[in-house]
């Protein structure tokens, strides 16, 4: 059967997007590729190079031999942090390129795509600043010794990135690393990677030498799994589900070498009696929508005081019941989610709280003229949720709130704790001895009181406990990651 000539021609026009090894760009060892759809429309857009382990292996290589070789490694931190922060700002004169590239790609609202161009710029203009700031320590030692300590960076790192942000990944993961005189190689999510692979692009422009950066696209279980594995990585960074998490933490084990993982959560926001409604219920709302609850660190549960249940959810369900859903380019509140399959597994958990009985408080609505095909999901309030529901502890990933009702303080932090993750909490109350007291209680990695900055602050520590991955990224916290201390004992007499 022929192809329709329209579609053909279409099909003709689709640009495909290359590895980055060793400064050149290249198709896959055996040629394949992967296609790229379009998430507001499910239509294919473009194509990826479908990375092999001969791929992974020649980009491991690449980053050994400039490692080993190269200026970087050697280069002043000063130096480093020049090139860095030239790549910031080229990211910012690309700015509107990559926002529409980023969402077509994620389907994201371009409000949210222009917000993480941004954040990726601020990566590379905080780590090319901070690259020269992160100094070693001099150790008050035995009469007639000096000692010092240095950091090294760890040498060749790996870097797994998910699919919903993926030029802040990029920046996330990329950045401190590179402060820190690594060479690296990036395995993008193959659902969403067209702005990683650009913004390699911008990074040689800037001036990175060839095989400091490499990015080999494709299949998880392909690239991504040789890559882990990989005997010449000295340490992996990997953000996506705890299930890969676990894969690729037996991985590392297997070289001896150590990984910061960053995965899942449900973090909850606890509203007490005394909160402020008018400062928390938009922030509580936004924390759930913002690019289609899809972020690690979404404000998934909410914990309500009982004596403010009603009233506080009848403001939350009526700001949702207004939340409009659409393409891209529509910029409504809420975009599609990424894929036919994350549409069906998020619309599983809606199906199966129905079959639990658990009431729905509010629905938004998918906006006409939201293209046919697109992977639309309405966002959906339900409450009370019984706290052994999956709804109250599974991580969902889509736009989907659950309340729960709480009685005290102490129920609130028992709650709030009481499920395998642990990435971000919120906290909201007038109270300032309570703010203290619960935000201590905490375990997780993150804590906002009186607010909540979904995936928001790159100055800001970030990371999990539990579940929700260890190690920390952003602030300087990434670069203690992509270094290790090297003490020097002097004898001097
Ligand atoms: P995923 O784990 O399936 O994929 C993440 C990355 O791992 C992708 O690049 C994928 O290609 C790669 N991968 C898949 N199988 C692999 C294997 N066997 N070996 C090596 N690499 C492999 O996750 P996802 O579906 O892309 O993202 C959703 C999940 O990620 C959610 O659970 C979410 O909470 C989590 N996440 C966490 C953070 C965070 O910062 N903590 C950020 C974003 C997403």
């Amino acid at each position: 059967m022929s192809l329709n000539p329209v579609r053909a021609a279409a099909q003709e026009s689709i640009v495909t997007r290359e590895n980055l090894i060793d400064g050149r760009w290249q198709p896959a060892s055996d040629g394949r590729t992967v296609d790229v759809v379009n998430p507001s429309d499910g239509q294919v857009f473009a194509r990826i190079a479908r990375g092999t382990a001969a791929d992974i292996d020649a980009a491991v290589r690449a980053a050994r031999k400039a490692f080993e070789e190269g200026p970087w490694s050697r280069m002043t931190a000063v130096e480093r942090g020049r090139i860095l922060t030239k790549l910031g700002a080229k990211i910012l004169e690309h700015f509107e390129e990559l926002a529409q590239l980023e969402a077509a790609d994620t389907g994201k609202p371009m409000k949210q795509a222009r917000a993480d161009i941004t954040a990726a710029a601020r990566y590379f203009e905080f780590y090319g600043s901070a690259a020269d700031k992160f100094h070693g320590d001099v150790i008050p030692f035995l009469d007639g010794y000096m000692v010092t300590v240095v950091r090294d960076p760890k040498g060749v790192t790996g870097h797994i990135i998910p699919w919903n942000y993926p030029a802040q990944m990029f920046g996330r993961t990329v950045a401190p690393a590179l402060a820190m005189g690594n060479c690296t190689v990036l395995k993008p999510a193959e659902e969403a990677c067209l702005t990683p692979v650009r913004l390699a692009a911008l990074a040689m422009e800037a001036g990175l030498p060839p095989g400091v950066l490499n990015v080999v696209t494709g299949i998880g279980e392909e690239a991504g799994a040789a890559l882990s594995s990989h005997p010449g990585i000295d340490f992996l960074s990997f953000t996506g589900s705890p299930e890969v998490g676990t894969l690729v933490q037996i991985a590392a084990a297997k070289n001896h070498i150590g990984c910061v993982l960053e995965l899942g959560g449900k973090s909850p926001q606890i509203v007490f009696d005394d909160a402020d409604f008018d400062a928390a219920v938009p922030v509580v709302v936004n924390a759930i929508v913002q690019n289609g609850g899809q972020t690690c660190s979404a404000g998934s549960r909410v914990l309500v005081q009982k004596a403010i249940y009603d009233k506080f959810v009848g403001r939350v369900a009526e700001r949702f019941a207004q939340l409009r859903v659409g393409s891209s380019t529509m910029d409504l509140d809420c975009g599609p989610l990424i894929s036919a399959t994350q549409k069906k597994r998020v619309s599983g958990f809606i199906e199966r709280a129905a079959n639990d009985r658990i009431g729905v408080l509010a629905q938004a609505k998918v906006a006409d003229g939201a293209p046919a095909d697109g992977y639309y999901v309405a966002p959906t309030l339900f409450g009370p949720v019984p706290r052994e529901n999956a709804l109250a502890r599974e991580e969902v990933f889509g736009p989907v709130l659950s309340i729960i009702s709480f009685e005290d303080e102490a129920d609130a932090v028992k709650l709030a704790n009481g499920t395998d993750y642990g990435l971000v909490a919120g906290i909201w109350t007038a109270n300032g001895g309570r703010q203290m007291r619960v935000a201590k209680a905490m375990r997780c990695g993150q804590v906002f009181v009186n607010g909540y900055g979904a995936g928001g602050g790159i100055e800001l520590p970030f990371g999990g406990v539990k579940k929700s991955g260890h190690g920390r990224e952003k602030g300087f916290e990434a670069l203690r990651e992509f270094c290790h201390s090297k003490t020097i004992v002097f004898k001097h007499g």
